[in-house]
């Protein structure tokens, strides 16, 4: 097990790099997060785990929920009829992107990690509005193995009052026929999901989670099965941190998920589910300093899936 001062080093080396970033702000809510907050939370395939900095404080989710539901729809839809709508294959535009909607892929979004794509992605999960949020809620809840977790209600609000770009998004796909129901209630769901808060060591359990093959450390439930958690974590490897993905996979090995609200989850077979918050975000709309922790972790730890 890795020591609380060996975690505290590397956190405070990586705030230099935390404090090169700018917290998001286009969501309004978002701009109020603290830029110098940086924290870590190891976990290991028994759930024994280790946290430091300011792992216990908490942000919203945001695209790391996209695993969920992404989960969720494979555990509802066969592969082969998602794959009709939303494919599995990388991009280097942004994670809200229409350009590649309109030009690339026959309007299918790219990925479901992308803004487009889980909005798809969604969708596919059974239930009606406000059941599909529920339903992912609680795969999350199992994933993360805390049962507590619940919408930050003000960065819901504020995303819903703002959030055009992924309204463009689901309108343009209904004019293609990725989508065929009402926007709204199916952004609401969205909207909420991405809202949930988390805090390092629920980021670490859902990533001990998927690298458990769906057996969540700390509460021995199996969540989803080996197959769908295989597939899960390549769509992370080649598209977990959007445009720079590769850059990332090469630093580091590992697959991981990111979220604008600072968070990045990522996952180590046989070895640990590392959570990491830093709400600074680079250009690309990853954590400045959570990457730079994650690239120094998996070096000096030798993390790396790929040999
Ligand atoms: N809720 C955010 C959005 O839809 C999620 C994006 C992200 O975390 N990259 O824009």
């Amino acid at each position: 097990m890795l020591t609380e001062e060996y975690l505290q080093r590397l956190v405070d080396q990586c705030l230099p790099a935390a404090r090169q970033g700018k917290v998001a702000s286009y969501i309004p809510k978002l701009a109020e997060a603290d830029g110098n907050q940086l924290g870590v939370y190891w976990m290991e395939p028994n759930g024994a785990g280790v946290g430091a900095g300011q792992w216990q404080k908490r942000v919203t989710v945001q695209s790391i929920v996209k695993v969920a539901i992404f989960l969720q729809a494979l555990a509802d839809c066969p592969l082969e009829q998602m794959t009709q709508k939303i494919s599995l294959n990388a991009t280097a535009e942004t994670f809200n992107s229409i350009v590649d909607l309109e030009e690339k892929n026959q309007h299918r979004p790219l990925n479901p990690y992308i803004n487009s794509g889980a909005i798809a992605t969604l969708s596919l999960v059974q239930g009606g509005p406000g059941q599909r949020f529920q339903r992912v809620l609680e795969l999350l809840q199992a994933l993360t193995g805390n049962s507590r977790l619940t919408v930050e209600e003000e960065v819901y609000r504020s995303e819903k009052a703002t959030g055009d770009r992924n309204r463009a998004l689901a309108y343009f796909m209904r004019s293609t026929q990725i989508l065929s129901e009402e926007v709204e209630p199916l952004l609401d769901d969205y909207f909420r999901l991405c809202s949930v808060l988390v805090d390092c060591r629920d980021l670490a359990a859902f990533a001990a989670t998927l690298a458990k093959g769906g057996v969540d450390p700390l509460t021995g439930r199996r969540c989803a099965s080996r197959e769908h958690c295989r597939t899960a974590l390549a769509v992370m490897v080649s598209c977990g941190m959007y445009g720079q993905s590769g850059d990332f996979l090469v630093r580091t090995g590992v697959p991981a998920k990111s979220g604008v609200g600072g968070g990045i989850m990522a996952a180590v077979p046989g070895r640990a589910g590392i959570g990491v918050i830093g709400p600074a975000l680079n250009a690309t709309g990853n954590s400045s300093g959570g990457m730079e922790l994650l690239a120094r972790l998996a070096q000096q730890l030798d993390l790396s899936i790929l040999s």
